[in-house]
């Protein structure tokens, strides 16, 4: 694939489950959660700095040697029906993070870096949490 990429300049759309091969063919990887994108980065920054809590815990799901015995976000609860997905940001009841207005109000893809990503937490009005 790359060498023809390299050759012929070819653009590939590839969708996969496969994260790491995703980051071995990704230049740009969007992550993707009940149909709405919820994160889009440059793959070297998406796999480096992954921002959206989803992206995380898909992330820290992946074994990784290097990752022994370092605490990990673990991805709660079940899939909901994607036929009538939750209200706000879908992502909320699996959330670790939601706050109350993750329940009604949708997130607009907030510019963080040079990713996108779809979380209130990234708002940049957003009140830093008290310790
Ligand atoms: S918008 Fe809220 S519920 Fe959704 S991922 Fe961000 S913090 Fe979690």
């Amino acid at each position: 694939m790359q060498e023809l990429q390299d050759e012929f300049g070819l653009t590939y759309l590839l969708i996969s489950h496969n994260l790491a091969v995703v980051r071995h063919v990704a230049t740009r990887v969007g992550v993707l959660y009940l149909g709405r994108l919820v994160e889009e980065a440059p793959a070297r920054e998406l796999f480096a700095d992954p921002k959206h809590p989803y992206t995380r815990m898909l992330l820290d799901a992946v074994p990784d040697i290097e990752m022994a015995g370092k605490e990990r976000l673990a991805i709660a609860g079940e899939i909901p029906n994607p036929v009538n997905p939750p209200p706000g940001c879908h992502f909320h009841p699996r959330c670790p993070f939601v706050m109350p207005h993750c329940r009604t109000v949708v997130p607009p893809p907030f510019e963080v870096g040079q990713a996108s990503v779809r979380c209130h937490l990234f708002a940049p009005d957003r009140q830093p949490a008290a310790d």
